[in-house]
């Protein structure tokens, strides 16, 4: 089986939220920092009105890759500066480019919450849509390493413009290679996205692809019995 062709617009994902993922946008440290029952309580209301406002949904785009080295990739006629990725990724063939958001009704419902001045609410809902959406990539990273599995590629682990090494204002020459348009995601000139809830990201597939120390994209992973888990599962970002 060979990796899809063209762009895939996802819709109606299964997504699962992590109620840890959201405490840690609320400053929690896992594992160290006890919530109390007042703030589980708002936990649960928040999840409970931000599942029903989430609408994720994901572009994608699988491209081969041209040239990498140390200091970023070349794939479909764009060059990308990402320093260090031949280290990290090992050697690729190809490039999966998405662009994922949770659609725009849980922040303007967080902005109704804010000017009705429910802060301690307004603010967990917030942190509840930056848990979905960190979910919503990892949902995708794992579609995407679950496609190139079928493709006989390992697929790495996601870097994003704007993390790491990588200047946000590539975010531009990631969206010429992989519109957000069909997911309802644009690009101001100051390189940011609408809906604030989108993330853009790449990850590469080849047969000899560096995934070694990548453990945290199976570990939320919900494929059974994949023969090439790294982590058990300890949780899932599939609903
Ligand atoms: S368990 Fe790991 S290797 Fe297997 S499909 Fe999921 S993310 Fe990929």
């Amino acid at each position: 089986m060979s990796l899809p062709d063209g762009l895939q617009v996802l819709t109606d994902l299964p997504l699962a939220i992590d109620p840890d993922e959201v405490l840690r946008f609320q400053g929690y440290k896992q594992g160290r920092d006890i919530p109390s029952p007042a703030v589980r309580a708002l936990l649960d209301e928040a999840l409970a009105r931000g599942r029903a406002l989430i609408e994720p949904r994901a572009v994608v785009r699988w491209l081969p890759v041209t040239a990498l080295d140390a200091d970023g990739l070349t794939a479909g006629g764009t060059r990308l500066a990402i320093p260090g990725l031949d280290v990290a990724w090992g050697p690729v063939e190809r490039v999966a480019v998405a662009i994922c958001t949770i659609g725009e009704p849980l922040e303007r419902e967080v902005s109704a919450l804010w000017e009705a001045r429910e802060l301690p609410l307004a603010s967990m809902l917030d942190s509840v849509g930056s848990g979905a959406v960190e979910s919503l990539a990892e949902h995708v990273n794992d579609l995407l390493c679950q496609q190139g599995l079928a493709a006989g590629l390992r697929v790495t682990n996601r870097v994003s413009p704007g993390y790491g090494a990588w200047d946000v204002v590539e975010q531009r020459r990631v969206f010429e290679l992989c519109p957000g348009a069909p997911a309802g995601v644009t690009l101001n000139a100051a390189c940011f996205m609408t809906p604030v809830k989108s993330i853009s990201l790449l990850a590469g597939a080849g047969v000899a692809a560096r995934v070694d120390h990548y453990f945290s994209q199976c570990a939320r992973c919900w494929m059974r019995g994949c023969a090439y888990r790294r982590a058990p599962a300890r949780g899932t970002v599939h609903a």
